[in-house]
């Protein structure tokens, strides 16, 4: 068993171990978010047809050749073709056909006018340009080819490519099975939110918070429980989720203390130890085990310390499971427009929110850091990565920062309604 490794061990072992879960086919309905399991070529082009891309006459471009010489032509009008109809009729030189937007081209035309631009008179309109052969058209398979690879294993379903996929009639779609993450929160103080509460009882808020971010990358949460601090039981209850989910994730009782008992159940369990701490500041108690295959992430209780170390270390597994290319966070240097007077010793992540500014990145602490404290998480859209042996920062300072929200261009970084 490896100890007090750094994060990017941690995270590169892991990411070795993690495989992608099955595959399926969903309908697009299901297909949001989910992960491409094989490369996509189109089975007809899109659009399927030639078709006119507005309100318009149909023609052949070398009847207003002589614009030239008589300053206009006439033509006489043969069909009108709605979107959704073929044309019964074929153009030939001195007539047109009225197209809708979207309607067919007919055959023999080679050329559409706009409504505006022509003069209609009973059943002839008289055109006063000289056009270009295939000006005004949309041709078939202009935006893609019958055979084209449209969309690419790994690639994450996002509504245009789900659209996409509609427009050449695919209705199902190949994708790995949804994670399904097994969450055990272990304490003896823990009670659910609709219970009430127990003096020296707390509420457990890491189950909640690392569901609701499962269920926002686009994994099947399962909530499993609340474990007590016991070794026998906690290694019960972890082998039945291993037997339901893809990966289990327990918080606390990850540590050295008394009735911390994660690690000894995991070895009860006879699962394969492969990591226990993490050199990092909060949320070092981080164990990594695996047994049949599956992995076992036991994560510090302290509710800010859960949410980081799943952001850092769980996100990116998770990532990969799903099937995604692209796992580790994205890196971002910022301005430091804060001043934090603490040393660091150790590696810390500091809880801050990124915010552009005159095309500027800049970057603010969100709150009070401790262990405990959650409400700093809620406005953080990056942590801020101090190296060990750091003195304090000071405004001006340059970070660099893991990004694990959003960024945007508002200036009052922590403020009520952002
Ligand atoms: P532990 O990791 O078990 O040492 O717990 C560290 C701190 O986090 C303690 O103050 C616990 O009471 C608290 N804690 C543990 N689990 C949870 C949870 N699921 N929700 C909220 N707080 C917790
Ligand atoms: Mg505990």
């Amino acid at each position: 068993m490896k100890t007090n490794i750094s994060l990017e061990e941690a995270q590169t072992l892991l990411l070795a171990l993690a495989k992608p879960v099955k595959e399926g086919y969903v309908s697009l309905f299901d297909a949001t978010g989910r992960v491409l399991s094989q490369d996509i070529q189109a089975g007809q082009d899109l659009p399927p047809f030639a078709k006119s891309p507005l309100d318009g006459y149909a023609l052949q471009a070398k009847d207003t050749e002589k614009v030239a010489q008589l300053g206009s032509v006439k033509l006489s009008v043969i069909e009108e073709i709605r979107a959704g109809y073929l044309p019964a009729k074929k153009v030939t030189s001195g007539t047109a056909s009225k197209v809708m937007t979207g309607a067919p081209v007919p055959a023999g035309a080679d050329v559409i006018i706009k409504y505006e631009a022509v003069e209609r008179n009973g059943d002839y309109i008289t055109i006063s340009d000289i056009l270009n052969a295939g000006s005004n058209i949309i041709q078939a398979g202009e935006d893609i080819k019958k055979g084209e690879t449209v969309a690419y294993k790994n690639n994450l379903l996002s509504p245009s490519l789900i659209g996409l996929f509609a427009g050449i009639g695919l209705s199902k779609v190949p994708v790995f099975n949804k994670v399904r993450v097994a969450i055990l929160s272990t304490g003896d103080e823990l009670l659910d939110p609709a219970q009430e509460l127990q003096p020296g009882k707390i509420y457990n808020s890491n189950l909640h918070s690392l569901r609701a971010l499962c269920l926002k990358l686009g994994t099947e949460p399962i909530a499993f429980g609340i474990v007590a601090d016991k070794q026998a039981v906690t290694a019960e209850r972890i082998s039945q989720a291993l037997m339901v989910s893809d990966i289990v994730i327990t918080t606390g009782g990850a540590s050295v203390g008394d009735y911390d008992v994660v690690l000894d159940a995991l070895k009860q369990m006879a699962a394969n130890i492969i990591f226990w701490k993490v050199d990092m500041k909060p949320g070092s108690p981080v164990i990594a085990a695996e047994k049949n295959n599956k992995l076992i992430i036991a994560l510090s209780g302290n509710p800010a310390a859960a949410l980081i170390t799943f952001n850092l270390i769980v996100v990116p597994l998770l990532k990969k499971m799903m099937g995604l290319a692209c796992q580790l966070p994205l890196r971002i240097s910022a301005v430091f427009a804060d001043n934090f007077p603490k040393q660091s010793p150790q590696r810390r992540f500091l809880r801050g929110r990124i915010y552009r500014q005159d095309e500027k990145n800049y970057i603010k602490l969100t709150g009070e850091q401790s262990n405990g404290i959650l409400k700093s998480m809620i406005t953080c859209n990056a942590l801020i990565d101090i190296p060990a042996n750091s003195g304090p920062l000071c405004v001006g300072q340059k970070v660099s920062a893991v990004l694990v929200g959003n960024i945007d261009e508002r200036t009052a970084a922590v403020l009520p309604g952002l």
